[in-house]
């Protein structure tokens, strides 16, 4: 069997129960090495083999899958974050279909939650946005037309952007554009949930500055918008005068009190 992990944004504890166990069952880890924390290993069994994917490309790591497979052994693919953001796992998922060879996919603790969970905010505020927007700027992958960060900016979304730290001053420049503004609550999280994490709080016209002071140019996730900073609305869910489906609101309460007597 093969599985494909979500090993979480850093700290070993983030990674699920389900997929620690695969974890120290595994015959075989395959792990991307650049960003998954080595600790991980270490739940590993004696005789374990494992492999660095840094250093291999889809066509190794796919050989090694598949002789595996045919050993009868049991793998682990352990990606970074949640797999399924920005872990290029499609492609391998597609050779495996392609050789009829079965695998599964674990979740994981994406860094953008991380981050967020950080910087102790929410994505989510009523009146302020109710929509979070994952993406990055361009490098030497493109971002489909309509994508871009300007463009998305226009939403006043809040907004996650992965890999895009080193290039903060394009970033930047996009934002701000599309806001209208450089007056615009931004969050950098440099390794969040890792032990050197650093949170630098800032706006669109001086989170670029500060950033460099600190030497940050990777591994860092740049969240922005309104949910950082400023007035928001309390929710309805725990609003005593709002009854849902679990909870009577106070005034249902006093109305059914009123009716049994
Ligand atoms: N699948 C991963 C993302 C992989 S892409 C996930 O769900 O998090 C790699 C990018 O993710 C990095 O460039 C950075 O922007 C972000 N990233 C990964 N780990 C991070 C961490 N611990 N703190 C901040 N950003 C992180």
């Amino acid at each position: 069997m093969i599985s494909f992990v979500g090993a979480g944004p850093g700290d070993v504890d983030l990674i699920t129960i389900k997929g620690r166990r695969l974890l120290e069952e595994a015959d075989v880890i395959i792990y991307a090495g650049s960003l998954v924390s080595k600790e991980h290993l270490e739940f590993s069994k004696e005789n374990c083999e494992i492999h660095n994917s840094a250093s291999m490309t889809l066509e190794e790591v796919i050989d090694v899958m598949v002789e595996s497979e045919k050993k009868g052994l049991k793998v682990v693919r352990l990606h970074t974050g949640d797999p399924t953001i920005y872990g290029a796992i499609r492609e391998q998922m597609d050779i495996l279909d392609s050789k009829g060879i079965i695998y599964e996919v674990i979740p994981g603790v994406s860094s953008f939650t991380a981050a967020c969970s950080a910087i102790k905010k929410e994505f989510t505020l009523p009146n302020v946005s109710q929509t979070v927007i994952l993406t990055r700027i361009e490098g030497r992958t493109p971002v489909p037309e309509g994508e871009d960060l300007e463009e998305l900016a226009k939403h006043k979304a809040s907004m996650a952007i992965f890999l895009s730290v080193q290039d903060i001053d394009r970033v930047v420049e996009k934002l701000a554009k599309g806001y209208g503004s450089y007056d615009f609550p931004v969050a950098v999280v440099y390794k969040a949930s890792w032990e050197d994490q650093e949170i630098v709080l800032g706006t669109l016209g001086n989170i670029a500055k500060k950033i460099k002071e600190k030497g940050i140019n990777k591994m860092a996730q740049i969240l922005v918008g309104n949910f950082i900073e400023g007035e928001y609305e309390r929710s309805k869910l725990y609003d005593p005068s709002f009854s849902h489906k679990f909870r009577l609101s106070s005034e249902d309460k006093f109305r059914q009190g009123s009716e049994a007597k």
